[in-house]
């Protein structure tokens, strides 16, 4: 099967969240079944750089805001990359430095609607084969409101391959102007309630759900979240209506990357069978690393982690809220990182200074440690108050290292409550609160470190997380079925 993949972002060469870790995952996955695959990105001067020797598909002239712009579509093999990738080369609109989405302020670019619309143009044009290079996709595989336009221009042709459209996260619609729509000369018959209009403005991820065969989003529970007011950004309307054709297909993980038995970035090495020593030389080595008191007594209490992006989104406020209260009546202690807002960045830090024996805050991007607090912490915090899938939690019960978290959406699908009934029937793999507030989040914590001091229960938790399997691979047969319906 032919699979066009269309998406702003791809781990590892360009990657701003869960969308570019995806975004190798499956395709992988899907070329390890068979499926003959190309991806295509924008040329973003940060990808363009990391290109070695490419070849020049061909050139289109497509219309932008001002006019027709000339693309040039390259080819290349990429090292990390098991199929051919294509690049839509457009120097006025990608070749820049810094984010893919926005300037070095943080604003989003102005020319963002151009930008992403003439991506679509293109990669409709090559969904056509018009470059007659004698490869035509069966599927068309779009993501997110970058690639939102693709299935709205696919849908207008007579002869068209299926469209498959993904919501990773439904809180980013790419909303522009009614002026944007008619600037770019997009269909007029595209602008209805029924089409990609939405609240007197245009919205590309809406253009996706409207006009794919199918859309899918990245966790079963999600899927059944967004179609509600509270979860639905004004969208839930659309996606109940469009229920038929949503499916909810949880993400896997690396986990070849992903692996305590062999990953490069920990002390020492340990797998669900032999847990002791590896897990506790991590700690130690964590404890050093963040320069925390790593004595017998500190070795004994229980560590807390958390690695994410520090929005509003992952609960930061809760998690803010809960350390003090568990500093003073606990003997836990705490390796946080990660970025984002800076009331957040700046709250955790002070905390860090209060409490320099027992909180660690490191602002900032951090792979290596990263895996470290997943490998060297007791517990992982999570708190999500909403959540399409989630990595982490998945990284960290294959760490066994059980997770703490709010019942929503990815969350749900993947960590079971530790209860009498869950840990007799060994399916507990963590820890799960359902009212979103810190008094819950609080009682999730509190019932997890009366566990901890239980050390045969506490092991088969591990256990129980560390040996399921969150592969790319079962996803990737979901995947399939979806694309030969
Ligand atoms: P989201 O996509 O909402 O940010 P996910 O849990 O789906 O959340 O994925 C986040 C990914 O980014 C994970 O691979 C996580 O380990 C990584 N990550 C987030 N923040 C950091 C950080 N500060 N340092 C290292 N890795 C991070």
């Amino acid at each position: 099967m032919k699979i066009l993949f269309v998406a702003s972002e791809a781990y590892p060469l360009v990657k701003t969240g869960g969308l570019g870790d995806v975004l190798y995952g499956l395709p992988h996955a899907l070329h390890a079944r068979g499926a003959d695959i190309r991806l295509l990105l924008p040329g973003y001067r940060a990808l363009l750089q990391q290109l070695g020797q490419v070849r020049i598909l061909g050139w289109f002239d497509v219309r932008g805001a001002e006019g027709m712009v000339s693309v040039r579509i390259l080819e290349t093999r990429h090292a990390a990359l098991d199929f051919p990738l294509w690049v839509v080369d457009c120097p006025s609109l990608f070749d820049r430095p810094g984010n893919p989405y926005v300037d070095a302020g943080g604003q989003d670019w102005p020319d963002n609607a151009e930008r992403f619309t003439v991506f679509a143009r293109a990669a409709a044009l090559l969904a056509q084969d018009a470059l007659d290079l004698d490869w035509q996709p069966e599927v068309v595989h779009a993501h997110d409101w970058q690639a939102g336009l693709l299935p709205a221009f696919l849908a207008d042709l007579p002869v068209r391959p299926k469209s498959v459209f993904t919501i990773h996260n439904l809180a980013y619609g790419g909303y522009f102007s009614h002026g944007d729509f008619v600037r770019l000369q997009l269909p007029s018959h595209w602008w209805s309630p029924e089409g990609v209009e939405f609240h007197g403005g245009l919205s590309m991820l809406k253009a996706g759900i409207v006009y794919a065969d199918a859309v899918t989003t990245v966790s079963p529970t999600y899927a059944e979240e967004i179609c509600t007011p509270e979860f639905g950004y004004g969208l839930d309307g659309l996606l109940l209506s469009r229920r038929y054709k949503l499916h909810g297909i949880l993400n896997g993980i690396d986990s070849t990357t992903w692996n305590p038995a062999t990953d490069a970035h920990l002390a020492a090495h340990y797998s669900a069978g032999r847990i002791l020593p590896g897990k506790r030389r991590n700690k130690q080595a964590l404890l050093e690393r963040t320069r925390l008191p790593a004595d017998d007594a500190a070795m004994g209490a229980p560590l807390l982690g958390l690695v994410g992006r520090l929005v509003e989104q992952k609960g930061i406020d809760w998690v803010l809220a809960a350390i003090p209260q568990l500093l003073a009546e606990t003997d836990a202690r705490f390796v946080l990182l990660g970025s984002g807002q800076p009331a957040y960045e700046q709250k955790l830090v002070r905390l860090a200074k209060q409490h320099p024996d027992r909180v660690f805050v490191e602002i900032g991007y951090n792979e290596p440690l990263a895996h470290q607090i997943e490998a060297g912490a007791d517990l992982f915090l999570m708190p999500s108050r909403f959540e399409p899938c989630g990595l982490n939690q998945m990284y960290s019960l294959r760490y066994g290292t059980p997770p703490i978290v709010f019942k929503t959406g990815g969350l749900a699908d993947t960590v079971v409550d530790a209860n009498a009934a869950t840990l007799e029937d060994v399916t507990a793999n963590g820890f799960v609160f359902d009212t979103p507030e810190v008094t819950a989040f609080l009682d999730a914590i509190r019932r997890a470190l009366d566990l901890y001091r239980q050390p045969a229960l506490w092991r088969r938790l591990q256990q129980t997380g560390m040996r399921q399997s969150f592969d790319w691979s079962e996803s990737a047969g979901h995947y399939l079925s979806l694309y030969s319906m």
